[in-house]
């Protein structure tokens, strides 16, 4: 996770896409531009596993396949978009990451602990 995040660090600011620090409404304009980008992308996600069902039903009727084969054969048709749509949501995920100056390496394992604990004590 650490060399995504610096590897998505030095392509933003190579490609001009970072967050600029320069001035409060430049920073707030691009902060909100970026989270309208991510939620974008997060809705292309959706699209793509609409995407799924919609050709599962197409290839139950025109393969004459089980609901379950062509539910199968429909991901693995949507397979590589579906990496795709989640590659733009992690990119955008971590300009936010970098530009708030947050390890989300440590700070996923942090927030894991933190659900596993929960999980444990409610199950007490
Ligand atoms: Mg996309």
């Amino acid at each position: 996770m650490k060399e995504v995040q610096h590897y998505l660090k030095d392509f933003q600011k190579e490609k001009n896409w970072d967050i600029p620090e320069s001035e409060f409404l430049e920073t707030k304009m691009a902060i909100l531009n970026n989270y309208m980008l991510l939620t974008t992308e997060v809705s292309e996600v959706a699209e793509e596993f609409r995407g799924i069902f919609t050709k599962t039903k197409q290839l139950q009727q025109s393969e004459n396949l089980t609901e379950q084969e062509a539910f199968l054969r429909a991901k693995e048709l949507h397979k590589e978009n579906i990496g795709k749509e989640l590659a733009d949501c992690i990119a955008y995920i971590m300009k936010f990451a970098n530009y708030f100056e947050i390890d989300m390496e440590e700070s996923f394992y942090n927030k894991m602990e933190e659900i596993q604990r929960r999980i444990y004590i409610e199950r007490r």
